[in-house]
């Protein structure tokens, strides 16, 4: 049966925004039991990257020194990228050593930072309780500028079956200042400080949360880390720059709508509830009518600013003209684009990648009914960057994707 044209074959749940409290809740309150280890070096000294504004005032009151301060160190940490308070020229001496005897400006440790012969950067980032989360920098081929892809979470709760990241149980949520402290270290490596003024775009020009993880089942830390991106007097990313994309955590997409006004990516891959149950799990909890519900009703979504459905392409199992033509019907009215993505295999998925035919006849049919529909290159694959494929394991999974990368190649 199909939940396109059999909607009702699901009994529907009110999904109003306020009846999704409780559930918010509960996400919250599951999110602090992963809660990442402080902010802080063994000596006792505090990271002040990942802190709000408020949270450094206070700090520094502690110390005896004035609201004014934490401006000046905002522009140092965020704006210069400065990590050593003997730079920051606007503070006097003395009150630098305090500084340092107290704080430290952090980034993540780099395990392997590897430069694919695409363009394609990857670095296995190590924090301080010695986890490690992926982030992967995706240049655009047009222009000089590219998509830093951020990690939120070391493994997944989730399973969805063609994922490998989901066969990694949930080690523990990423704290803001890794999530941020991912962009950051990425920007260290291409030179990208001092941030540019406004919205000038530079190489490192977008984020999208699509790396290790859940992002909604971290909210908190992911709304604090992008908080800190967007402010004005430092990074400076504008929101519609910043993409966040879930497998449809539907309470909170309403939060992060309202809250961040950031860019969503709905993981869908498949149009109807049986499949998708079996292929992204939390479909069971939330199905795909309560999921378009939450995307009618985002706030962000606008004609410019468009929701992006993320749809991989697995062969026989949702791959046929039938579904694009479903799939069409789905998300009509609904300002959005498709994003066709070719299957990355790893060792023990049973999933084949779609043929590059039915790729092209798939992406034809959505894009005749009005909807970009690019199909996602796969990118990085000498160095296993590309979706789908994480650390684990690493070089098994590279020798199955590149026995199946024939069938997967872009049309
Ligand atoms: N958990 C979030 C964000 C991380 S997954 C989510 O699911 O949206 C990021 C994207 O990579 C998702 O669209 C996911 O479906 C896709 N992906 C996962 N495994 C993949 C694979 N083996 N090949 C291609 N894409 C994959
Ligand atoms: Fe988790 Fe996303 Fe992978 Fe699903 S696709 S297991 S939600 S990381």
């Amino acid at each position: 049966m199909n939940a396109v044209t059999h909607p009702t074959a699901r009994p529907r749940i009110n999904t109003a925004p306020d009846l999704n409290a409780d559930e918010r809740e509960r996400i919250r309150a599951k999110a602090a039991l992963f809660a990442p280890p402080p902010a802080m070096l063994p000596d006792g000294r505090r990271d002040l990257v990942g802190l709000s504004r408020e949270e450094i005032i206070s700090e520094l009151a502690e110390i005896g020194e004035k609201p004014f301060r934490a401006k000046q160190l905002w522009h140092w940490i965020y704006h210069q990228g400065a990590t050593d308070f003997a730079r920051m020229s606007s503070i006097a001496r003395p009150l630098q050593e305090k500084l340092a005897a107290r704080f430290v400006v952090g980034r993540p440790g780099i395990t392997t930072e590897q430069t694919s012969t695409d363009e394609t950067r990857k670095w296995l980032f190590r924090f301080r309780d010695g986890q490690e989360a992926e982030t992967v920098y995706i240049p655009d081929r047009r222009e000089d500028r590219g998509a830093v892809c951020i990690s939120s979470q070391v493994g997944c709760t989730l399973s969805c079956t063609f994922c490998h990241t989901g066969t990694q149980k949930l080690v523990r949520n990423l704290g803001a200042a890794e999530i941020v402290g991912q962009f950051m270290a990425a920007r260290d490596s291409y030179n990208e400080w001092p941030s540019p003024k406004g919205d000038t775009p530079r190489l490192l020009s977008t984020i999208v949360l699509m790396g290790m993880g859940e992002p909604l089942y971290n909210y908190d830390n992911v709304a604090k880390a992008m908080r800190i991106i967007m402010d004005g007097e430092g990074i400076a990313l504008s929101r519609r720059r910043i993409t966040l994309s879930t497998s449809g955590v539907v309470p909170m997409m309403d939060r992060c709508g309202e809250e961040l006004g950031i860019n969503l990516a709905i993981s869908l891959h498949s149009v109807r509830n049986d499949l998708r149950d079996e292929i992204v799990p939390l479909n069971r909890k939330y199905p795909i009518e309560e999921l378009m519900e939450a995307c009618r009703r985002y706030p962000a979504a606008s004609n410019a600013r468009r929701i992006t459905f993320e749809y991989i392409m697995l062969r026989g199992v949702n791959d046929s003209e039938a579904e694009a033509r479903d799939l069409v019907r789905l998300i009509r009215g609904i300002p959005a684009k498709v994003n066709l993505i070719p299957f990355n295999p790893w060792p023990g998925s049973d999933f084949k990648p779609s043929t590059r035919e039915q790729l092209a006849r798939f992406a034809k049919i959505v894009m005749d009914a009005g909807f970009a529909s690019p199909i996602r290159m796969p990118r990085g694959r000498d160095i296993l960057a590309a979706c789908g494929q994480l650390k684990t394991e690493s070089q098994r999974a590279r020798r199955a994707e590149n026995a199946a990368s024939e069938d997967a190649s872009p049309v």
